[in-house]
């Protein structure tokens, strides 16, 4: 597990977003009803400390998917309660 700081991406900017594990629509404000479910999206450049430096990669998980990949994890994802999350607000 790593430490990472948190990429912020202005939402209305994105227009479609499609699960990359199971092709389902999460993000779709182009339809009449629009698809605004939340989903995992990972950006990652690779560095010289790999096999793929220079290539970046992406790709998104609906919540579904997202469930079935953590439970695979042998070190447990560090979880933090609603009351939690309130303590990190500015
Ligand atoms: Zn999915």
């Amino acid at each position: 597990m790593i430490s990472h700081s948190k990429i912020t991406v202005d939402a209305s900017m994105i227009s479609k977003v499609e699960c990359n594990m199971c092709g389902n629509t999460v993000w779709d404000v182009g339809q009449k009803i629009a698809v605004r479910a939340d989903f995992l999206s990972v950006n990652m450049l690779w560095s010289r400390n790999s096999n793929k430096e220079g290539q970046e990669d992406h790709w998104d998980l609906c919540e579904e998917c997202y469930d079935k990949l953590v439970l695979q994890f042998k070190v447990p994802i560090t979880t933090a309660t609603p009351t939690d999350a309130e303590q990190f607000k500015d």
